[in-house]
């Protein structure tokens, strides 16, 4: 399979190409040149597998060509060490909990995955070693740190706001030592992911190191989060409630919805979705108004949604670009919302008191928007429950008034030692270090 960029001024990359390098040459996104397509009698016998099992399938519709099919079902059984369960929580609506994971939350998937596929072609290819720079306001780093922690022939820089993560999030990614390195950077996230941009570009330390990207524009990132998709509708299916599905995603870069949108590309029958957003909402903007407006982000209690320029909008546009009036084709299939801290927390309080279901910041607005979107009577609402909500205890407790749990795995991360590098936000001075390495 070829990926092209989404700006189209570059040359289209093989699959390999596409993970090594991030983003194209022309600053645009990677997209696969044909999304395969998921046969109905494939789609009705998913009910009878098990999650691994419907996602090697998936897995092998888009990366068969280019990996041989018993490496890929290895690395999709390596990155799938947990289940995505689906719950009811109330009336027609259920929950899809992405948090079974090592970190809690639903970037293990891809996180995991694009570890192992890059761990892969470095093997292969003999290559010099790859650097991983990411930027994270929380669950982005804890996530990619720990896919990639002990993968040979990969270190991490790790590069996140000091003060301004929660220390349970950060205890996630500053205290694995090994081949991951956490720099701690006395500025904003803006300037976190300024600082990687700028490196991203800069010749003379792409001549002095090989640099990679793990957000979600990196296709091995992102497609995999498509496997939980099918699953999801799987275990619907098999409980006669998958025939009217509504699929609701709470969305900041807009990676994970974009998954989705592709496996409903593939034929998974997904009847429409809904992008449910915090107070950031250029995306809701573009519904109304079809002008796209990306503006800087705004702090909420849902933080992983803090984004003011959706960077898989650019593949949002192109997946519908070939369908007559764009804006129009898209708000066909996508509708949204929006929700501030108060209505966020005001969820939180009532599903718990109502139903005893916990969701956390981000799920909440999930919940919300199926719950605003009128479902109709023979439609089933699910939306993506994507952390855990002990990774917000302290918003949490003060919300429902209780002192809630941290789950085994979050509190191992606590016992650990702090190990992190702090850097001014200036370039030069991130660069020389980089330099130095
Ligand atoms: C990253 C994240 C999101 C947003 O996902 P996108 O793919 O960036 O839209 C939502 N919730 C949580 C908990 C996250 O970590």
């Amino acid at each position: 399979m070829r990926y092209y960029s989404t700006n189209k001024q570059a040359p289209a990359a093989s699959l390999e190409e596409a993970v090594v390098k991030g983003l194209a040459g022309d600053k645009g996104l990677y997209m696969p040149e044909k999304i395969p397509g998921m046969k109905k009698e494939i789609l009705a016998g998913l009910k009878g597998k098990t999650f691994r099992e419907i996602s090697c399938i998936v897995a092998r519709a888009f990366f068969g060509e280019d990996i041989e099919p018993d490496i890929l079902d290895g690395i999709v059984n390596d990155t799938l060490s947990f289940e995505t369960p689906v719950v009811p929580v109330q009336g027609n609506i259920y929950s899809l909990e992405l948090f079974h994971g090592p970190t809690l939350a639903f970037k293990d998937v891809g996180g995991r995955f694009m570890a192992r596929l890059l761990g892969y072609f470095i093997r292969k290819e003999g290559l010099s070693q790859v650097n991983v720079l990411v930027a994270t306001s929380g669950d982005t780093g804890s996530a990619v740190a720990n896919g990639f922690l002990g993968v040979p022939g990969i270190h991490v820089y790790v590069l996140y706001p000091k003060g301004k993560v929660s220390p349970i999030q950060e205890c996630q990614f500053t205290t694995l030592g090994k081949n991951i390195t956490a720099l701690e950077i006395d500025g904003t996230f803006d300037d976190c992911q300024a600082l990687v941009k700028a490196a991203f570009m800069d010749n003379e330390l792409n001549r002095h190191m090989r640099l990679t990207s793990a957000n979600s524009i990196n296709v091995a990132r992102f497609l995999p989060q498509s496997f939980y998709y099918f699953n999801a509708y799987a275990q619907l299916d098999k409980i006669g409630k998958a025939d009217e599905l509504v699929v609701c995603v709470p969305s900041g870069n807009f990676g994970n919805i974009t998954a989705g949108l592709f496996a409903h590309r593939m034929g998974l029958p997904i009847k429409r979705f809904v992008a449910a957003n915090n107070r950031n909402d250029v995306f809701l903007e573009y519904l109304r108004t079809g002008i796209y407006t990306p503006r800087p982000s705004v702090a909420t209690i849902a933080n992983a949604m803090d984004v003011g320029a959706p960077s898989n909008f650019a593949r949002i546009l192109d997946l519908f670009g070939s369908q007559g009036d764009t804006h129009e084709s898209i708000c066909r299939l996508i509708s949204g919302y929006r929700y501030t801290d108060e209505e966020i927390a005001a969820t939180i309080r009532r599903v718990y008191q109502e139903t005893g279901y916990l969701l956390d910041p981000h799920g909440a607005c999930g919940f919300q928007a199926l719950a605003d979107s009128q479902l109709e009577k023979n439609e089933t609402g699910l939306f993506l429950e994507t952390a855990h909500p002990a990774k917000f205890k302290d918003t949490i407790d003060k919300i429902i008034g209780a002192d809630i749990d941290i789950p085994a795995p979050l509190k191992a991360f606590m016992e650990g030692t702090k190990q992190s590098i702090e850097l001014p936000k200036d370039f030069e001075t991130f660069k020389s270090f980089l330099m130095s390495r």
